[in-house]
């Protein structure tokens, strides 16, 4: 893609020059002309007054027929024959969105011999499951279901597809998006339906949270987003309902997938498994030192627990970065949530606002935390977490 400058037609006002935020824009001989820095964003095309500057057309941008795209997708993220959860939660949101548009939704599930999880697929809402299955697609590579993913939306034109803000769905979601020429929106916080529109509306946070913005797609298809796990909640599941099993015969072969799986290794994840978590004691800069850090450890160990930490106390290096809560760490969902000396900050909350009920020790009683939290202790962490021990404690000897 290229921006056009019509020679003829430009008058040398520079006005590109100035309008263009990457520096890219210069005059020879009284004309504009474009550098290597040149990014085609479009900036100079709204800003000539004369209208000799385009945009050169290309596959992406060409008025694409938007009525033959229906339906909503979630890509069905397994791992050792399992669903992970946020393509259960994405399932239960997706339901929501076809049901306002009055569409179907289907699961996309990729694998070997995985035709038995379609089951939970349905359960979880899903009218229809798009089965690709071989041995190349036993374990997730980025060439194998980037060019999968690519061919069946080619094929069958969904609407809107949402993909799990994993690892995995992180890599996939960007990739498949640029090969059909359409936007995504990374890490979104809410899905709706714009009422204007009728487009999805993705909210996620922008300029470091501080706001949310609202992003629509108009102009291609599919409309893309990933959302992060326990963002929502996961669907009571129905065994009772059924679906249609599309089975698609994959083009790729395997000599076509660059990388080989070798080996799955479990890297400390049992020990910090905050998106299953049930419970959570997170620990915040109010904790003071290292050593204080204990308190947290010993109160999550009471309660069958696992540690959180906010970014300052992960930045303080009193917990590695795997433990962080927030808009930059994990978005969690558990039962319980405990922050202790954690202020409350717009990014922490981010990651944490979900959780079933919040519980807040902080000293300052008019730290932001309390106005998210259900009970809140004002005090010291270092007087109230050695009594709540102890009580529990108590009461899981009784
Ligand atoms: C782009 C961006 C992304 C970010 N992502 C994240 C993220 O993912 N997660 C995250 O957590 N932050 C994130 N942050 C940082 C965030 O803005 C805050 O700086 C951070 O959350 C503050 O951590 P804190 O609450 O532990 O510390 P502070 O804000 O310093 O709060 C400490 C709290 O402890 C209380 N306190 C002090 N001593 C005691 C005591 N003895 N007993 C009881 N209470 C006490 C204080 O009253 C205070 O409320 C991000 C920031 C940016 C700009």
């Amino acid at each position: 893609m290229a921006v056009i400058i019509n020679k003829e037609e430009c008058i040398g006002c520079s006005a590109c020059i100035n309008s263009c935020p990457f520096g890219a824009m210069v005059m020879e001989a009284d004309k504009a002309c474009t550098t290597d820095a040149c990014t085609v964003c479009g900036a100079c095309v709204d800003a000539c007054p004369v209208g000799a500057i385009t945009k050169e057309a290309t596959e992406s941008s060409v008025k694409i027929d938007k009525d033959a795209y229906k339906d909503v997708w979630v890509f069905i993220e397994h791992v050792e024959g399992e669903i992970r959860n946020v393509s259960h939660e994405l399932l239960g949101e997706g339901r929501k969105l076809a049901d306002a548009k009055g569409q179907k939704l289907a699961g996309v599930l990729i694998g070997d011999g995985v035709e038995a999880l379609a089951k939970q697929v349905f359960a979880s809402g899903a009218d229809k499951v798009y089965l690709i299955e071989g041995s190349e697609f036993k374990n997730y590579s980025t060439d194998g279901y980037t060019a999968v993913f690519t061919d069946l939306i080619n094929t069958y034109k969904p609407s809107v597809i949402l993909i799990g803000a994993t690892n995995d769905g992180r890599d996939l979601g960007p990739r498949v998006a640029c090969r059909v020429g359409t936007g995504l929106t990374a890490d979104c916080t809410n899905l709706g339906i714009d009422e204007q529109t009728g487009l999805v509306a993705w909210t996620r946070p922008a300029f470091g949270g501080n706001i949310m913005a609202t992003i629509l797609c108009p102009e291609h298809r599919p409309q893309m987003g990933t959302v992060r796990p326990k963002v929502f909640k996961k669907p009571v599941q129905d065994f009772n309902r059924t679906g249609e099993i599309v089975r698609v015969t994959s083009k790729i072969k395997a000599e076509d997938i660059r990388t080989k799986f070798i080996e799955l290794l479990q890297v400390s994840a049992a020990s910090c498994n905050l998106e299953e978590a049930e419970v959570i004691v997170s620990g915040g800069r109010g904790m003071c030192k290292l050593e204080n850090f204990q308190l947290i450890e010993e109160l999550a160990e009471v309660l069958g627990g696992t540690v959180g930490a906010s970014r300052a106390a992960v930045d303080a290096g009193w917990k590695p970065a795997l433990h962080q809560v927030g808009q930059t760490g994990k978005t969690v969902g558990p039962k319980i949530y405990i922050a202790c000396g954690i202020s409350g900050a717009i990014q922490h909350i981010a990651g944490m606002s979900s959780s079933d009920i919040i519980i807040a020790i902080n000293k300052d009683a008019d730290a932001p935390i309390f106005k998210v939290a259900d009970y809140g202790i004002v005090g010291d962490v270092t007087e109230v977490l050695p009594v709540m021990i102890t009580e529990f404690k108590k009461l899981r000897q009784a």
